[in-house]
C-alpha cells in the first residue's frame, strides 16, 4: 500500500529524532567511559570554573593571562586524561549528523538539504518505480534513435523538460502516444525525477496495475473505498504507464478511469499518460468522454507518433 505525503513527513520526522537520540547517547557513553575510569570529570570542572572566571574578568576589563594560562593548562591535562580511554575532548559534546541543522531538518524555517535528501528518497521509494535512482533530461542519449524519428523525439523531451519547469502549467494533462521506441516510459521517469526534485509527490503506474486498483474499489466495502483511490487523486503527479495494455472489465476500468482523469482534470493535477494506442484506438476502446479528455488539444498536450517509425537502433 502506496503511503500518504502525512506518513512520508511523519517517518522523516522519526529519523531525525532518532539521530538526535543517538548523538545524544553516544555523547553521554563516552562521558560515562571518560567519567568513570579517568580523572576527566575534574579537569572538566575546572575548565568550566575558569571559563566563567575568565567571562566576568574580561568583563571588569581586568588582565586576564594569569587565567588563560590556567585554562590551557587544565585543557592540556583534560586532553592527556582522555587519551587513556582514547577519546577527543569533542566525544564528550553531542555531535550531530548533520551541523547545518543540528538535526532539526530546519534551518531558519527552510529545509535543510538532509531534510531535503530524505524527502527525496522517500518520495521515489513510494513512487510505485523500483528504482534507487531516476535518469535525468542531462543524461539523455539521442544517439540511440534513428534519424528519421530524431527530430520528433528531441522535441518531445525539450517540451517534456519545459514543463516540468512550469510552476502551474496551463494544461495539466500530458498524452503521449506511441509505439515502443520513442522511450516513452524512460521519457516520464525524467520527468519524475525533476518534479521529485521539487518535493513533489508523485506516483507512477502501469495501466495493468491501474486496473487492478480499480477492480479492488469496485469489491471494497463502502468504508475502504475511499483510501485505495486516494492516492492516485491526489498525488502531485501521476503517470499512467501503458494505457491500452490492460483488459476491459465490464463497468470497472472504463468508468473509474474516466472518474480519475475527470477529478485529475478539475483539480488541475497534473498527469501524464504513456499510451501505445493512436487518438482512434483510444476513442474505439473506451469511450468518447476518455478520448476528449486525453486527446483534445483544449484538455492536454498531445503528442502522436503514429506512422512514423520509431524503433530504437539496433
Ligand atoms: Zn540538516
Amino acid at each position: 500500500m502506496q503511503k500518504t505525503k502525512k506518513q512520508i513527513l511523519s517517518e522523516i520526522d522519526d529519523i531525525l529524532k532518532d539521530r538526535q537520540d543517538k548523538s545524544k547517547q553516544l555523547a553521554k557513553q563516552n562521558k560515562d567511559l571518560a567519567y568513570s575510569k579517568t580523572d576527566a570529570y575534574k579537569y572538566v570542572c575546572l575548565c568550566h570554573d575558569l571559563i566563567y572566571k575568565l567571562g566576568i574578568s574580561k568583563a571588569k576589563k581586568e588582565n586576564t593571562k594569569s587565567l588563560e594560562l590556567e585554562l590551557e593548562k587544565n585543557k592540556k591535562l583534560l586532553v592527556e586524561e582522555l587519551k587513556k580511554v582514547d577519546l577527543k575532548i569533542q566525544d564528550l559534546k553531542v555531535v550531530p549528523s548533520c551541523s547545518e541543522c543540528n538535526d532539526t531538518g530546519f534551518v531558519k524555517n527552510k529545509m535543510c538539504k538532509c531534510y531535503k535528501k530524505l524527502l527525496n528518497e522517500k518520495l521515489l521509494e513510494n513512487s510505485g518505480l523500483s528504482k534507487s535512482k531516476l535518469p535525468s533530461f542531462k543524461s539523455v542519449n539521442f544517439e540511440v534513435f534513428n534519424n528519421n524519428v530524431l527530430d520528433n523525439v528531441k522535441k518531445l523531451y525539450s517540451f517534456a523538460e519545459n514543463y516540468t519547469n512550469k510552476e502551474n502549467p496551463e494544461k495539466t494533462f500530458v498524452t503521449i502516444c506511441g509505439k515502443v521506441g520513442v522511450g516513452k516510459t524512460y521519457l516520464t521517469e525524467c520527468m519524475l525525477n525533476e518534479y521529485i526534485k521539487q518535493n513533489k509527490f508523485v506516483q507512477f503506474i502501469t495501466s495493468f496495475e491501474l486496473n487492478n486498483i480499480f477492480l479492488n474499489y469496485h469489491l471494497a466495502n463502502i468504508e475502504n473505498k475511499k483510501e485505495i483511490l486516494d492516492y492516485i487523486l491526489n498525488c502531485d503527479v501521476l503517470v499512467i504507464d501503458d494505457l491500452g495494455t490492460e483488459n476491459i472489465l465490464k463497468n470497472v476500468t472504463v468508468e473509474y478511469l474516466y472518474l480519475i482523469i475527470s477529478e485529475r482534470q478539475r483539480n488541475k493535477k497534473i498527469t501524464i499518460i504513456t499510451t501505445n494506442l493512436n487518438p482512434n484506438e483510444i476513442s474505439e476502446k473506451y469511450d468518447e468522454r476518455i478520448f476528449s479528455r486525453l486527446c483534445d488539444k483544449q484538455n492536454c498536450y498531445l503528442f502522436n507518433f503514429e506512422g512514423s517509425d520509431l524503433r530504437l537502433k539496433k
